[in-house]
């Protein structure tokens, strides 16, 4: 499938950019937007026009690399026993305000069961972070955002679906393309980063969309179990 090769040494590609290169962008760009902030603050200054597009073009800059960061390799290595419903209730808490603010409505109906998975905290805080985000950048107002989450013998189910936008048909596939966006300041790299993540932890992401109905998002992780015996 040559699709498929070609989508998989992208990834491959931008994790190595990933490692090798954002750490060093980051240094130089604290200088710049250091002296940057201190030309805006200078009343005398007459380049205020420029100077607030320059620190508003490094911001940008570095949304790009604190999403690529993730993707780091040492990173990436720390593996834990993970409380996935724990990690669930924290992203419940970082976006509760937002939610309020837009007035959407937050369904939970989330396994009574604590679930378990072996993975990288942050990188999967990422990837809740991600698409809840992009739930709520896809709903106009009053829209409803369901959190749904089970299991199997082998893995936890997730489903964050938004009664959004929802995405055509025939633009479903560029989704997780690295830099596919339709917003004015999006990165086009949440869904793409999104989907390294839950391969690298041996899962799937399933999304299914319907345009001017919303869009839904199944993750599927396998479960972390002890050994009873050990
Ligand atoms: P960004 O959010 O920076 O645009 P993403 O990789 O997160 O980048 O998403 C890529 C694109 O996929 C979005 O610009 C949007 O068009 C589409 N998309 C992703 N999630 C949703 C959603 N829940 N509802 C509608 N469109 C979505
Ligand atoms: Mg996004």
């Amino acid at each position: 499938n040559e699709r498929l090769t070609l989508q998989s040494e992208k990834l491959k590609l931008a994790g190595e950019i990933a490692a090798g290169v954002t750490h060093e962008i980051r240094n130089p760009m604290t200088v710049i937007s250091g002296f940057v902030q201190m030309m805006n603050e200078d009343p005398q200054s007459p380049y205020h026009t420029y100077t607030n597009i320059i620190q508003s073009e490094i911001e940008r800059i570095d949304l790009i690399i604190s999403e690529f960061l993730v993707l780091s390799k040492p990173l990436a290595e720390q593996k834990n026993r993970l409380n996935l419903s724990e990690i669930i209730q924290d992203i419940i808490l970082f976006f509760e305000f937002q939610l309020e603010q837009r007035q959407i409505q937050l369904i939970q109906q989330l396994s009574e069961e604590t679930l378990f998975i072996y993975g990288n905290t942050n990188q999967i805080k990422q990837v809740f972070i991600n698409i809840v985000k992009n739930a709520i950048e896809a709903i106009d107002q009053n829209g409803t955002i369901t959190l749904i989450s089970c299991h199997d013998h082998h893995f936890a189910y997730i489903e964050i679906a938004d009664t959004g936008e929802g995405i055509p048909n025939h633009l479903i596939d560029y989704v997780f393309e690295p830099f596919y966006t339709t917003k004015t300041t999006g990165t086009g790299l949440g869904m793409m980063i999104s989907n390294k993540i839950i391969c690298e932890h041996g899962g799937t992401i399933h999304l299914h969309s319907e345009e001017h109905v919303g869009t839904a998002i199944t993750l599927k992780i396998p479960l972390h179990h002890l050994k009873k015996d050990a």
